[in-house]
């Protein structure tokens, strides 16, 4: 159980329930308050877990604190009646 209680992606300890099931016990939806990663608690262990989360996709404090600037969204293109 220890597992579900740090966030699959950046390991952070600081969980929080976003929402449960209607029907009772099935699942609840968790967000890490570190990173924001949501997982259902009915997802694959991969998703839900920490030592099965993919390696590729880990987050660390400090890969969060130096990530860059999220790109700017490009202006969009011209429509297609100006051709
Ligand atoms: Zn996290």
């Amino acid at each position: 159980m220890s597992e579900k209680t740090a966030c699959p992606r950046c390991a952070h300890p600081a969980i929080s329930q976003l929402f449960t099931s209607p029907v009772p016990g099935a699942w609840d939806v968790l967000q890490c308050e570190q990173c924001l990663y949501c997982w259902r608690t009915s997802e694959p262990a991969r998703r839900t877990t920490r030592t099965a989360y993919p390696d590729s996709f880990k987050l660390t404090a400090d890969d969060i604190r130096s990530a860059p600037e999220v790109p700017a969204v490009p202006p969009l293109r011209r429509g297609r009646e100006d051709r």
